[in-house]
């Protein structure tokens, strides 16, 4: 390896990604999870930053790993015969050595190529290529130093994205607090909804105090009573506490403890649509199984109490559902 690395180096032929691409594959999953990378050419947005910064940071990681295949010849096959290192027992040893050694330096190689043909890279080179067409070759001259480290640039913007993400997302919960805060009567309107969706194995009634409710599971064999507690000067609910109740002369069981807990420390404590979605998740408790292992008790013979929002779909207002996933403590 006398020469460094050419863009016209053919993109074909993939290998199975091996532990030294990991780092690149870490980097290129995280932009999964931003929806932003695609291993078509087509889609690929390049007037993202993020995407030309993950791009340049691949690039990047492979310049290193030639830097690290100049040394294999003749250092790295000859590592067996330096003299600091003690002797071999045999000529025998010596050839074992010499070949281990030899067959670690062709597997450098081999995952060097996988990576610089692989399906990550490829409309990557695809863009270099384009660029160098568009160009007639004429190009801006590396000054032959990265002037940035591309992976922790690209690990401060995903950062910067999630936390923009997070910043959006409390600004919007924020305006849906505000619009269920409305007015004193707007918990009765969620009620109504709530009613006429007709929720299989459960049934929502009024108490007789202000803001007060009772969610009856009867297929589950529990009900839970719903206060909403109120902040001096603001109108509507600031949180709606759960607690659990019992026929009389008999105390509830450790299951419907274990569930009043779980949704006393629900997010979205304000959102009265949000709590009775989730209390209708335990209509089914005894039939519903662990989303992690699949079963409905975990070795202790629990059952999954713990739930995890899936989505929200907050679009239309009038048909939105938050829907969860059932877990065991022991899965969470
Ligand atoms: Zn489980």
């Amino acid at each position: 390896m006398s020469t460094a690395p050419s863009a016209s180096l053919p993109a074909s032929g993939t290998t199975a990604p091996n532990s030294d691409t990991t780092k690149l594959e870490h980097s290129n999953q995280k932009l999964q999870d931003l929806g932003s990378n695609k291993s078509d050419t087509q889609q690929v947005n390049w007037e993202s930053e993020l995407q030309l910064v993950s791009s340049l940071a691949k690039l990047q990681e492979l310049e290193r790993k030639v830097h690290e295949l100049r040394q294999f010849l003749p250092e790295g096959l000859l590592e067996p015969l330096v003299p600091e290192k003690p002797a071999p027992d045999s000529p025998a040893q010596l050839r074992n050595d010499l070949e281990q050694a030899t067959r670690a330096r062709l597997a450098g190689i081999e995952s060097f190529q996988s990576l610089w043909r692989g399906t990550e890279m490829k409309p990557v080179w695809n863009h270099v290529e384009s660029r160098i067409k568009e160009s007639n070759g004429d190009l801006i001259q590396p000054t032959g130093m990265w002037e940035k480290d591309y992976d922790v640039l690209l690990k401060e913007l995903i950062k910067t994205g999630k936390t923009e993400e997070e910043k959006v997302e409390k600004e919007e919960e924020q305006i849906e607090r505000s619009k269920a805060q409305a007015s004193d009567g707007e918990w009765q309107v969620v009620v109504e909804r709530f009613t006429q969706r007709d929720m299989p194995g459960m049934r929502v009634v009024k108490g007789q105090d202000p803001f007060s409710l009772s969610a009856i599971l009867a297929k589950a064999g529990m009900i839970f009573s719903i206060k909403g507690i109120q902040e001096p000067g603001i109108p509507g609910v600031c949180e709606w506490q759960v607690s659990s109740q019992s026929p009389p002369g008999r105390s509830p069981s450790k299951l419907q403890h274990a569930i009043q807990d779980c949704l006393n420390l629900r997010t979205r404590k304000w959102d009265l649509e949000f709590l009775l979605d989730m209390v209708s998740s335990y209509a089914d408790i005894k039939q519903t199984t662990c989303v992690t292992c699949n079963r409905l008790t975990d070795n202790s013979a629990q059952l999954p109490t713990i739930r995890r929002i899936q989505s929200t779909q907050l679009s239309q207002s009038d048909t939105r559902r938050f829907a969860f996933d059932a877990l065991h403590p022991s899965c969470a």
